[in-house]
């Protein structure tokens, strides 16, 4: 095993990841930063997929506080209040260094101004976009900016395990694998930042990029993080729906297609959503989801069983200029988004839970920041569209500015604990002990645990479904336990790397599933079908779990409402 040392480690290269590069290096570009990354860097996650945009308060008529009262109860009043107070304050920042530092170039209006769009659940159309492919537009920029400065890549690197000192005070590194050779290397590092993007692809349909399998929570949680919001996963409502053996299927339509007008169809051609909700299409991703998945159940589906999209009333030619890139993402399925029907599913897309952590990035674990879809709390129960990126840019600067002022002013290089190291390397060596297991099984397990999540801990959940999930994901865990690789070459050994992702999938299964029974009553995009109701907004709690020893331990613990309660708002005009 090769070991090396660096001022400050990045685990991956989203919009967390590369803002976090900028900042350290910026704060003090004596640093030594390295970015470790399981994909090419720019060219993997979820940020790089943004497609409708970026919310910040910046128009005349908006506020950060209108954008704060959006943010608090599109979250059903569960979001930490302070994290939420930061996003939408440094947003405005953010946005401004992302165009005047950065050169992103965003959509105008024809006097010059940012235009800002649409998008569900906001009381104000503040969302700034580049068409509708923005998160190639800011990755594009902030790749050029890190590939320019002093900073160390270490692309198709694997994050496995954060390694504790001896102690267990401090982090001392992190454990990587050279996907290229299949070589273990450990990094020491004075700080690190676990930026790996969450990522809820446990579920049949899902959005995110392939490269995403909660590694990072699974590696927090077993150095004995908690994670705080993790039955919250949001199940965006427009999934494309083309068909079992597309990964197309399941990618995202984005939701500036309904802010701007469309209509949801079930399968006979009807518009269902001014049944469920006042805000009809616009309402928020778990309204919508919700009243999709009833529509479904009861049997109004469209050839692949799903619903539809449909644009077409609001002019073709509009359609196609406004929506170019979603436009031809539907042609390649083939579907015609401008003039025609799409079909599409509930996915799912985002996490809103993840490890606990302060609003300067710091965690429970000395040295080590966390910021991204990575991070719990700053969105409750609920992320509003628009909220992810400005989420993840937000907070990765902060991580970058707070790291460079701690390897000034405190970290210094630990030794790490050797046992654990050890026994790091055991648990990923395991599956390739000689064995006999089948052509395909993996396949079949992943199967598995797509069935178990959408049907039992999905967009409509249950105690019962909950416990008998549970049970399925421990049958999951111990097969791929007794599982041994067909092929144990090192370098790019796929199926390796497809166990490993399985591992940490089952493993942030069951803190969701184990937190989704925790909480008896239904908020955002949580719904107990055996307890629908939401409950006191003023006595809210938040679930955190974390690993003892091999059980879970969960607590419920009260959202502490350090700026605005239940009731009030901080609009001057609304009081
Ligand atoms: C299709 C789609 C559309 C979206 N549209 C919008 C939108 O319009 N507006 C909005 O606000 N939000 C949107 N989001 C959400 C948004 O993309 C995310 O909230 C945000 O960009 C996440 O940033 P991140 O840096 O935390 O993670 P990511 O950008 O996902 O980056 C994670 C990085 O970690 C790396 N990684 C993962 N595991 C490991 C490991 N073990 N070791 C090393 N590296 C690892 C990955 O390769 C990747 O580089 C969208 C998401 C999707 C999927």
């Amino acid at each position: 095993m090769v070991t090396q040392d660096t001022d400050v480690l990045i685990l991956g290269s989203g919009g967390a990841g590369l803002f976090a590069a900028l900042h350290a290096h910026r704060a003090d570009p004596a640093l030594s930063i390295a970015v470790a990354v399981k994909g090419l860097l720019g060219k993997c996650g979820c940020t790089r997929m943004v497609q409708g945009g970026y919310n910040v308060a910046l128009a005349p008529g908006d506020s950060v506080e209108r954008h704060f009262m959006d943010t608090i109860e599109g979250g059903k009043w569960l979001p930490d209040q302070e994290l939420a107070w930061k996003l939408v304050t440094l947003a405005v920042e953010r946005v401004h260094e992302l165009e005047n530092e950065l050169g992103c170039f965003f959509d105008r209006n024809p006097d010059g101004t940012i235009h800002q769009k649409a998008f569900a659940g906001q009381t104000f159309d503040r969302t700034v976009h580049k068409g509708d492919l923005t998160g190639i537009e800011i990755m594009n920029r902030l790749a050029e900016q890190v590939w320019a400065a002093k900073i160390a890549r270490l692309e198709e690197h694997r994050a496995l395990e954060l390694i504790k000192t001896r102690a267990g005070d401090a982090i001392a590194g992190v454990l990587l694998l050279d996907m290229r050779s299949g070589e273990y290397l450990f990094l020491r590092a004075r700080a690190v930042l676990l930026a790996t993007g969450g990522g809820p692809t446990m579920y049949r349909y899902h959005t995110p990029s392939g490269d995403k399998s909660c590694d990072g929570l699974a590696m927090a949680l077993r150095a004995g993080l908690p994670l705080r919001d993790m039955e919250m996963v949001q199940f965006h409502p427009t999934g494309l729906l083309a068909g079992a053996y597309t990964r197309m299927t399941g990618t995202v339509l984005e939701e500036g297609l309904r802010g701007a007008g469309g209509y949801l169809l079930d399968g006979a051609k009807e518009r269902f959503m001014p049944r469920y909700d006042a805000a009809a299409e616009r309402a928020t991703r778990d309204v919508v989801s919700r009243a999709m998945l009833s529509e479904m159940r009861s049997g109004r589906v469209s050839p692949h069983g799903g619903l539809y999209l449909s644009m077409a009333h609001l002019g073709p030619e509009n359609v196609r200029r406004q929506f170019k890139g979603m436009v031809e993402r539907c042609a390649d399925c083939g579907f015609d988004l401008a003039g025609g029907l799409v079909e599409v599913v509930p996915t799912a897309h985002y996490m809103m839970g993840g490890v606990e952590f302060r609003p300067d990035c710091t965690t429970g674990l000395a040295g080590l920041f966390v910021a991204g879809e990575d991070a719990g709390g700053v969105h409750g129960a609920n992320r509003l569209g628009g909220n992810g990126v400005a989420n993840s840019t937000v907070f990765g600067g902060v991580a970058g500015d707070e790291m460079a002022a701690w390897v000034n002013e405190a970290g210094a290089l630990q030794e790490p604990d050797r046992a654990a190291l050890d026994a790091a390397i055991a648990r990923c060596e395991r599956p390739m002990r000689p064995g006999k297991s089948g052509h395909g099984e993996l396949e079949a397990l992943r199967e598995a645990l797509y069935a178990t999540m959408w049907e039992k801990v999905g967009i409509l959940r249950g105690a019962a479904g909950l416990h008998s999930a549970l049970a399925d994901l421990a049958a999951i865990d111990d097969a791929l336990e007794a599982h041994a690789l067909f092929d144990r070459s090192r370098a790019f050994n796929l199926s390796w790397h497809d166990w490993m992702n399985l591992k940490s999938l089952v493993a942030v299964s069951r803190v969701i599933a184990q937190a989704a029974l925790a909480r008896n009553d239904s908020r955002g995009a949580h719904y107990r079908e055996d307890c629908p109701e939401s409950g006191p907004l003023e006595q809210s709690n938040y679930t955190s779990v974390r690993r003892k020893g091999d059980a879970l331990e969960i607590a419920l613990r009260p959202v502490a409402f350090t700026r605005v309660r239940p009731g009030e708002t901080l609009l001057r005009d609304a009081a």
